[in-house]
């Protein structure tokens, strides 16, 4: 049995979801928010956030997303750890699934996020968070004067060599093929690095180390020839993948499934147009929003999901109201 439909049903629980519960409950929109079994989203996974604004001495990743938990619950955000399972966003109403439980919603901001692909070699996972890392613009303080490694060699790779050079001894990048499909321009920042050893046609094995990270094998693909070397640091930077299967067949999906931002047919048609160009919350259903790393795969930062849960609250408020200012 569905109750009458909400004003917004939130889903995701990063950054993004929980900016959105926050402003969502002061504008008194009563948003339920479905926060999934694990809920936090990536921020959990990490130690000490150093770039959150406001937070001089850094926050612990869990301890940032508890806190954010919680102020959208002082101001009314109803949260539900469960995942939904499936969504029909045909109509007006838009429904949401648990299971057979049906929710229903005039609006919906989906903030479900990205993982970081991971390579899956033995090791990698008991080592997540100690010494292997997926995000070095989050982590490459930590490895000041350390050996690190970065596998894969595309933009986001070449950054992560980058931002670690400024902390490290040396970083070493692990191309598994004789090219990078990195930017040309990227490309040669790499090599022109002096910190940066591009070690192509080579593949990362096994990451190895009790407690910590303490070695790496990699093999050669052209001699087919395994080597261990000593490692403190590992990034995977090997692409990210949204997490939108639950929205496959509602919400239009760019190649790699990421959902796509879009104006609606009547926001293009208005003047506002220059004005909502800077407002990519919109998805290809009127109604439903999107923000965080689910619709975004180039920032990828804790204030810039929280910045465009911000966006998609107050867009979702636009909608329902049907005002151009909204109450912010
Ligand atoms: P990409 O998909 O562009 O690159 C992934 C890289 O990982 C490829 O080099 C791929 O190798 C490699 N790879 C995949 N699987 C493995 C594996 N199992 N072992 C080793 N290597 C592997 O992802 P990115 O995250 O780099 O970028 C995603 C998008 O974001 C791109 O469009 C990129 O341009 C953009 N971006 C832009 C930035 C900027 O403009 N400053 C910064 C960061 C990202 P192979 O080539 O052999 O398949």
């Amino acid at each position: 049995m569905s109750e009458a439909p909400r004003n917004t049903i939130i889903i995701g629980s990063g950054p993004a979801g929980y900016t959105a519960g926050i402003y969502t409950s002061r504008a008194q929109l009563e948003p339920l928010l479905f926060a999934g079994e694990k809920n936090g989203g990536q921020l959990m996974n990490t130690t000490l956030v150093e770039n959150w604004p406001g937070s001089k001495d850094g926050i612990l990743g869990p301890e940032l997303m508890m806190d954010m938990r919680a102020q959208a619950e002082k101001f009314g955000t109803e949260i539900i750890d469960k995942n939904v399972t499936r969504v029909d966003f045909s109509g007006d109403v838009k429904k949401v699934y648990i299971g057979e439980t049906e929710y229903q919603a005039k609006s919906i901001i989906v903030a479900t996020g990205a993982k970081a692909r991971m390579t899956g070699v033995p090791g990698e996972e008991k080592l997540l968070g100690r010494g292997v890392a997926t995000c070095a613009v989050c982590d490459a303080a930590f490895y000041k004067e350390k050996n690190t490694f970065v596998v894969g060699a595309g933009d986001a790779a070449i950054e992560d060599a980058m931002a670690l050079t400024k902390f490290a001894t040396k970083v070493t990048m692990l191309v598994r093929s004789d090219t990078m499909r990195a930017s040309k321009i990227m490309q040669e920042r790499a090599q022109n690095h002096d910190k940066i050893e591009i070690r192509f046609n080579t593949q990362l094995k096994e990451v190895k180390g009790d407690k910590k990270l303490e070695s790496i094998v990699i093999t050669n693909s052209q001699t087919n020839q395994d080597e261990e070397v000593q490692a403190d640091g590992v990034f995977v930077a090997i692409g990210h993948l949204p997490v939108t299967d639950i929205f496959k067949d509602q919400l239009e999906l760019d190649a790699k499934g990421y959902l796509m931002s879009h104006l609606t047919q009547a926001q293009q048609e208005s003047n506002e147009v220059t004005w909502l160009h800077g407002f990519p919350t919109q998805t290809s259903v009127e109604g439903v929003f999107a923000a965080g790393d689910v619709v975004d795969f180039r920032y990828r930062q804790a204030v810039t999901s929280a910045g465009m849960g911000c966006m998609a609250a107050l867009d979702a408020e636009r909608y329902l109201t049907g005002s151009a200012s909204g109450s912010w």
